[in-house]
C-alpha cells in the first residue's frame, strides 16, 4: 500500500529517512518470504545496497529519497504481480543503469549475465508515446522485441509505470497527461493481454482520474452516495446462495464488488446512459477452493444452484472454463434476475483460476512449478509471442501502420472461430471472414472468394462472432485487391494482402519496363539509367518502378517523348507539362475502357477490381452502371442512384456500361424499411418468414413501436434482387404490414 507519507512534501531529517527506507525494506522481504531462502537474501540485500548507494543523491518530485520508488516497484513486482527473486533484484535496479553512474557490466559482475540482460532490457524501454509519431512507433517495438526476449521485463516495466501512476500527483500537469494517455494507450492494454486484471483496472482508474478529473469525482461521488444502498442489497441476494452453498460440501467465499470507475464510465459512454442507469455498477463473486480435477464441475454445480434461486438470461453465460480467453483467464460468469427486478452479474470461479485473473503470467509459472499446470497454457503465451515475432521480423511497412495493426491485432479482446473440422483459431474482435480464412493459412487467404457461416454464405467482409463455424470457400482464379485492406483486421492477413498487391505490381510493371526500353530505342535513345531517371522526373513518379507500372496501366503513353532532345544517346526532358490530376493516383490495370460491357462476378471477371457503391447498395439484378475511380478501381452504382445524374453528367469519359453475371455463390447485404400495425407477434411473422420459410440470412433486426405503429429496419444477405423482390412481396402480404421498402442505410457526401 502507499505511504501517506507520498501526499506530503517532506520535512523530516536524515534519521528518519532511513528509517522509513528500512521499513520498506523489511516489508518488501516479507512480501517475498515464502521465496527467499538465505542465499537469495543476500542477493536481495546486495541489490539494495546498490540502488540505495547509486540513488543516494536523488529525490523523487514529492521530495522523498528516491530509492522508495525502486522499493515501491520491487514490492509491486512480487506482492501483486507474484514476481520471483531474480525478478525483485532487477525491480531494484531498474532504474540505477539509466540514470545513475552504475553500469551493465557492474550488475553483471555483481548479479551474473541473466539478470544484466533484464536490467538491460528495462533500460532500453523509454518513453512510449512522443510528438514524433514514427518515433513513438519505433520505441513501442523496441518494447515488443524487449517483451518477447523476456516477458519479466515487460512485467516490470508494468509495475514501474504504475508506482508512477499511483504518485503522479507530484507531476508536472503535462507529464501527468502524457503518462496518463500512455497507460490507457498501451501499457493498461498491455496489462490485460498479460492477465493482469488488478493491474490493467488500477491503470485504467488512475489514468482517468487524470485525464477526465471531473467525470472521475462525479462518479466517485455517486458510487460513496449510493454505498448503502448497494450493500443491502448485495447482502439480500446473497442471503438464500449462501444458505444453498453451505449445505453442500464446497469450500466457498461469496462477495459482491462494485466495479471500476473506468469501466462504469466507459459503459455510460458506450450506451450513452447516465450513472443511474448502468444496471451492473456491481458482480457477485464467489470463489470455490477446489480439488484441480474438480473444478469445472464444481463451478457448474454453482451455476446451477444460482440458476435454481434466480433465473438467468441466456445471452449472458460466458464459459470461460471450456476455453480460457487468451490471456489466460477462466471463469464462468452468468447473469440472473435479481430482487426487485434487477439483473446481476455473478462470477464463478476457483482460487486457482482467481490467482490467474490477478496475477496473470506470473501465476502461470507458479502453477505449472506446482505440476498442477497443463501445457496448453504455456503454450497460449508462447504462441501469442511467437506470433509477435513473426509480425516484427515481416514487417516491412512503416512504423505508425505497425503501432495500429499491433493493438488491433495483439491487444484487443478476442473470439473464437471454428473451421468446419472443429479446430478452434482464436481472433480479435472485430476480426472478418477474410481474417479467419488467412488465420487458416496464407495461401487460402489469398484465394477466399467467400464463406460459409453455418451453412450459410456470407461475404468476405463479413464479421465474426465466438461461436461462429466457418468454411472458406476459394478459388485459383482469385487475387487480393485493394479494397481487401478494408476489411481486415489482423496484422497477419493484412501484411500478406499488401505483399501480394506488391507483388502483383512488380509483375504488371514487366510489360511497362518492356514499352519504355522500346520507345526510348524507338526515338534512337538508349535503355538506361540516367535517361529512365529523366523520365521518372518528367512524370512525377517516385521510382522507376511506378513510372513502369503506371506505363504498363496505360496511364502514362510516353508521347510527350517525341519532344525530348537526344544528345548522343541520351535524352533531356523539355520544359515539364501539367500533368493530368487523375494520373497521379493509379488507375487498376485490370480495367480497360475498351470493355463496353463488363460482366462482374463470376470466374471471367475475377481480375476486374470493382466495389459497389456505399451511397445505393446495388445487388445482383438491379440496373447498373461502372464508375471509374482513381485509385479504387471500379465503382458498381444503381443508375436510380441518387449520385447517378451527376456522375454521368460531370463525368460521363469514366462511366463504363455493366451488367450482372448470373452468381448464387455470393450473398450481399441489403436493407428493408417495414411500416406495419403493432402486434405482438410481428417479429416472430416477419424473422420466421425470412430465416425459416425463405432461409435467408438476416444481419440485423431492429424493430421499433409507436403509436400503435411499428417501423422494423432489416438488414440481410440476398443473392440477387429476384430474391429480394420476392422477399419484398412476401412480406407485404403479411397480415398488418402496411409497406416494405428497400432503404439504403447511407448516403455518400456529394
Ligand atoms: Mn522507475
Amino acid at each position: 500500500m502507499e505511504m501517506t507519507a507520498h501526499l506530503h512534501k517532506y520535512s523530516l531529517d536524515e534519521e528518519q529517512e532511513k528509517k522509513i527506507i528500512l521499513r520498506e525494506y523489511r516489508s518488501l522481504l516479507r512480501a517475498l518470504k515464502s521465496k527467499l531462502k538465505p542465499a537469495s537474501k543476500k542477493m536481495i540485500r546486495a541489490a539494495f545496497k546498490m540502488a540505495a548507494e547509486a540513488h543516494r543523491t536523488m529525490r523523487r518530485k514529492s521530495g522523498e529519497p528516491y530509492i522508495l520508488h525502486p522499493l515501491a516497484v520491487s514490492k509491486i513486482c512480487a506482492e501483486e504481480i507474484g514476481l520471483g527473486v531474480r525478478s525483485t533484484i532487477c525491480a531494484l535496479l531498474h532504474d540505477t543503469v539509466e540514470d545513475t553512474d552504475i553500469t551493465l557490466e557492474d550488475v553483471k559482475r555483481e548479479f551474473g549475465e541473466e539478470i544484466a540482460k533484464l536490467v538491460g532490457g528495462l533500460t532500453k524501454i523509454s518513453n512510449v508515446i512522443d510528438v514524433n509519431a514514427s518515433k513513438q512507433a519505433e520505441n513501442f517495438k523496441k518494447i515488443l522485441l524487449t517483451l518477447t526476449d523476456d516477458p519479466r521485463v515487460i512485467l516490470i516495466k508494468l509495475a514501474d509505470r504504475l508506482h508512477n501512476m499511483r504518485t503522479l500527483d507530484f507531476m508536472k500537469k503535462e507529464n501527468q497527461l502524457k503518462i496518463a494517455s500512455e497507460a490507457i494507450y498501451i501499457y493498461a492494454p498491455l496489462a490485460n493481454r498479460m492477465g493482469l486484471y488488478n493491474l490493467k483496472t488500477e491503470m485504467e482508474d488512475l489514468a482517468m482520474k487524470y485525464l477526465e478529473p471531473e467525470a472521475f469525482k462525479e462518479i466517485v461521488r455517486k458510487l460513496n452516495d449510493t454505498k448503502r444502498e448497494r450493500t443491502k442489497y448485495i447482502n439480500e441476494f446473497i442471503k438464500p446462495i449462501k444458505e444453498q452453498l453451505e449445505k453442500t460440501d464446497l469450500d466457498f467465499e461469496i462477495y459482491g464488488r462494485p466495479k471500476h470507475i473506468h469501466s462504469i464510465w466507459k459503459k455510460m459512454k458506450k450506451k450513452g446512459v447516465s450513472f443511474e442507469e448502468v444496471y451492473d455498477l456491481f458482480a457477485i463473486r464467489i470463489i470455490l477452493n477446489s480439488a484441480p480435477e474438480k473444478e469445472k464441475e464444481d463451478c457448474w454445480k454453482v451455476y446451477s444452484l444460482i440458476t435454481d434461486q434466480y433465473s438467468p438470461s441466456t445471452e449472458r453465460l460466458r464459459d470461460w472454463l471450456s476455453n480460457s480467453k487468451s490471456n489466460g483467464y477462466e471463469a464462468l460468469h452468468t447473469t440472473v434476475m435479481g430482487p426487485q427486478g434487477k439483473w446481476v452479474e455473478v462470477q464463478i470461479r476457483t482460487k486457482r483460476m482467481n490467482d490467474i485473473a490477478e496475477k496473470g503470467l506470473a501465476a502461470h509459472w507458479k502453477y505449472k512449478s506446482d505440476g498442477t499446470e497443463n501445457a496448453r497454457e504455456e503454450n497460449r503465451f508462447e504462441n501469442w509471442f511467437q506470433q509477435i515475432r513473426d509480425v516484427i521480423a515481416n514487417h516491412d511497412t512503416d512504423s505508425v501502420d505497425f503501432l495500429h495493426d499491433f493493438k488491433t491485432s495483439f491487444l484487443s479482446e478476442e473470439i473464437y472461430v471454428y473451421t468446419p473440422k472443429g479446430d478452434v483459431k482464436m481472433l480479435p474482435v472485430g476480426s472478418t471472414a477474410l481474417d479467419f480464412a488467412f488465420a487458416i493459412h496464407s495461401a487460402v487467404g489469398t484465394k477466399t472468394i467467400g464463406a460459409k457461416l453455418n451453412n450459410k454464405l456470407v461475404p468476405l467482409s463479413h464479421p465474426l462472432r465466438s461461436g461462429d463455424q466457418l468454411e472458406i470457400i476459394t478459388s485459383n482464379k482469385q487475387k487480393p485487391s485493394e479494397d481487401w485492406l478494408n476489411f481486415v483486421v489482423t496484422s497477419k492477413a493484412r501484411g500478406r494482402i499488401r505483399d501480394a498487391l506488391k507483388e502483383e505490381k512488380r509483375k504488371i510493371s514487366e510489360d511497362g519496363k518492356y514499352s519504355v526500353q522500346k520507345k526510348l530505342e524507338g526515338i534512337g535513345a538508349v535503355f538506361q539509367s540516367n535517361n529512365i531517371d529523366e523520365l521518372v522526373n518528367f512524370y512525377k513518379q517516385s521510382s522507376p518502378l511506378d513510372l513502369y507500372y503506371q506505363v504498363a496501366v496505360k496511364n502514362i503513353d510516353l508521347k510527350e517523348l517525341k519532344s525530348f532532345k537526344i544528345q548522343g544517346d541520351r535524352i533531356e526532358a523539355p520544359k515539364p507539362v501539367k500533368i493530368k490530376e487523375s494520373i497521379n493516383e493509379p488507375i487498376p490495370h485490370t480495367f480497360s475502357k475498351k470493355d463496353s460491357e463488363l460482366i462482374i462476378f463470376g470466374e471471367s471477371s475475377d481480375k476486374i477490381v470493382y466495389n459497389l457503391a456505399n451511397c445505393c447498395k446495388p445487388i445482383p439484378g438491379d440496373a447498373v452502371f461502372g464508375f471509374v475511380t482513381t485509385g479504387k478501381g471500379l465503382t458498381i452504382h444503381r443508375t436510380n442512384c441518387p449520385n447517378a445524374a451527376k456522375l454521368m453528367a460531370n463525368f460521363s469519359h469514366r462511366v463504363v456500361k455493366t451488367k450482372w453475371a448470373k452468381n448464387k455463390e455470393i450473398s450481399f447485404l441489403s436493407g428493408l424499411k417495414i411500416v406495419g400495425l403493432d402486434d405482438v407477434g410481428v417479429v416472430h411473422k416477419i424473422t420466421n418468414l425470412i430465416s425459416g420459410e425463405m432461409k435467408i440470412n438476416m444481419a440485423a433486426i431492429t424493430i421499433e413501436a409507436k403509436d400503435g405503429l411499428f417501423e422494423g429496419d432489416i438488414k440481410i444477405f440476398v443473392n440477387d434482387k429476384e430474391e429480394l423482390d420476392t422477399l419484398t412481396l412476401r412480406l407485404k402480404e403479411l397480415e398488418g404490414i402496411e409497406s416494405v421498402e428497400r432503404y439504403v442505410t447511407e448516403l455518400a457526401p456529394n
